[in-house]
């Protein structure tokens, strides 16, 4: 059993938008069925002890597309969970242009954590973000940031880092914490190809993105040096499901097929080497494993001075990046490393 059991439901392949870097696949209607996603929440419940936590993730395509369905899923889950003393802690990853009442009763649901996906200074945000016609959507995600800031919601923006938005992400998150947003957190497009020329503009942009952090010190955070603050400092935090990677976190997608992360479902095809064996409806009762794997870290990283700090645990992103879940690339090791560094840095200028 697990005291932690994380849980993502895909709710449905479909999206309103086509970004250009959506590494989700194609768009499609494929909901995932009231039945499907019970059944999900009973076997993740099974797996949980008396007073453990369950970790409900909603994700897409763009989950707010099922609104009523979430809204129904957070009332059954609330019943489950009540009967073992579970506490619930759910979240939602979505686009942010979806704005009709029951979206916004997802997004205000005092279970829920919200990430909104903003590429952060319009220009930026419309040259990728955008609508099935082409068109920019960061006036009506800005007005959904307004909308939950007027409504004393804590929430999180989602930025994506890529090579050519580089020299922009520092000035976008000032510009976001400059609208009220109090978290930004970074996330590396790892999908895309980076090259060599991209190597100096990515330590550039880790540098300027330090100092705006130092500069928003208590008050506003970014998860890349929060992290890299949190593990120097040996701060205590809540034990997470994240990424205990089919052995203790599954995610489900909309028929019903069983993944370690909701990273890797994309359209869900039978030829996905990540499929795990198993589905929702397989008439297993939990989702607690059948055998343990065992896996090491990566050779190169064992003499690492830094290994204790590093943040390449993340087992879909080296899977991505190198095709084995305990193997980061270089890529993902320069951005740890220069993580450190200027955490570090900037750390310093505190004391
Ligand atoms: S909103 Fe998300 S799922 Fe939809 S196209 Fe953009 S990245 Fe893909
Ligand atoms: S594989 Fe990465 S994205 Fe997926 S749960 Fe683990 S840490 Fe999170
Ligand atoms: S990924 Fe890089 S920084 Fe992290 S432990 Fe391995 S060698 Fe060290």
């Amino acid at each position: 059993m697990f005291t932690n059991f994380g849980l993502t439901l895909m709710v449905n392949h479909a999206c309103n938008l086509r970004c250009t870097y959506c590494y989700t696949g194609s768009k499609f209607q494929r909901r995932m069925d009231l039945g499907t996603a019970k059944k999900a929440i009973d076997r993740a419940i099974a797996s949980i002890t008396d007073d453990g936590t369950i970790e409900l993730g909603f994700f897409g395509g763009e989950p707010l597309v099922e609104s009523g369905l979430i809204l129904q899923l957070l009332d059954y889950v609330s019943l489950c969970a009540e009967k073992k003393s579970i506490r619930i802690v759910a979240n939602i990853t979505t686009n942010g242009t979806i704005v009709h009442e029951e979206a916004w009763q997802v997004m205000t649901h005092p279970h829920i954590f919200v990430a909104i996906s903003c590429d952060g200074l319009p220009e930026v945000h419309d040259s990728c973000r955008i609508t099935v016609d082409g068109k920019g959507t960061s006036s009506i995600v800005i007005a959904t940031i307004q909308k939950l800031l007027a409504a004393q919601r804590e929430f999180r923006v989602v930025m994506v880092v890529r090579p050519n938005n580089l020299s922009s992400v520092a000035k976008g998150i000032e510009y976001l914490f400059g609208l009220g947003v109090k978290q930004a957190d970074l996330s590396l497009d790892l999908w895309t190809k980076w090259g060599r020329k991209d190597s100096l503009p990515l330590q550039a942009m880790i540098k300027e993105c330090a100092q705006v952090w130092r500069k928003k010190l208590p008050t506003c955070g970014v998860n890349w040096f929060d992290e890299k603050t949190i593990k120097y400092a040996q701060i205590p935090t809540n034990k997470t499901a994240r990424c205990s990677f089919g052995n203790g976190e599954i995610a489900v997608s909309p028929a019903g097929n069983l993944y370690p992360c909701e990273r890797l479902i994309g359209e869900d095809s039978e030829l996905n080497a990540m499929r795990m064996p198993g589905h929702v409806m397989d008439g297993k009762d939990n989702f607690l494993p059948q055998e343990q794997q065992n896996e090491s870290c990566h050779e190169e990283c064992r003499g690492c001075s830094i290994q204790s700090l590093c943040s390449t645990s993340c087992q879909c992103s080296n899977y991505i990046r190198t095709g084995k879940t305990r193997e980061p690339d270089l890529l993902l090791c320069m951005v740890n490393k220069l993580c450190m560094e200027e955490t570090l840095k900037a750390l310093k200028t505190l004391t």
